[in-house]
């Protein structure tokens, strides 16, 4: 997952060496949680489910070796190209002790900062909020019929979807 412009100052100086140490050097190559190949496409069935091209065998999500699937492999399936990223498993991009890294593909990736992600699109969304009742003076409450068209267009688009649910 490339990192934001404005958290780069985060990240230590030595990050690339880090990350990538612990991609292909500690992890080989593989994700940490599920095992899937970096720079590899593999076939998985959108559940988890991949197929192990070097084993020749198939695995769960979590990387442990499953059954073959009996349903219609090749309806469901797809092709993914794999691409390992060096997470922090607290989050923490300041904090990079090798034991709070973890070398994840990206659908173990998203999976693990799933619940941070819906954080930080709550606070964001309450950033943009307040900087609008800044400027622009508090939200409308319900029954917003006063809006004129003049009056929405100065808003912007989270505000107007709010004028318009509520
Ligand atoms: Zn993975």
């Amino acid at each position: 997952m490339p990192i934001r412009p404005e958290h780069a100052f985060l990240y230590p100086i030595d990050w690339p060496h880090i990350s990538r140490f612990i991609r292909f050097e500690r992890a080989r190559g593989r994700c940490e949680h599920c095992g899937r190949p970096h720079g590899r496409r593999v076939f998985h069935l959108g559940d988890g489910r991949w197929w192990d091209p070097d084993r020749l065998h198939w695995r769960a999500g979590s990387g442990r070796r499953v059954r073959r699937p009996t349903e219609d492999i090749l309806s469901r399936g797809r092709w993914t190209p794999v691409v390992l990223a060096c997470a922090h498993l607290y989050h923490d991009p300041t904090d990079s002790d090798y034991r709070k890294l973890a070398a994840l593909c990206q659908r173990c990736h998203m999976i693990h900062d799933a619940a941070e992600h819906r954080r930080r699109r709550c606070m964001n969304a309450h950033h943009r909020r307040a900087l609008g009742d800044l400027f622009y003076g508090p939200y409308p409450m319900l029954g917003a019929d006063w809006i004129t068209p003049t009056h929405a267009s100065m808003l912007d688009d989270d505000r107007l979807l709010y004028v318009r649910l509520s």
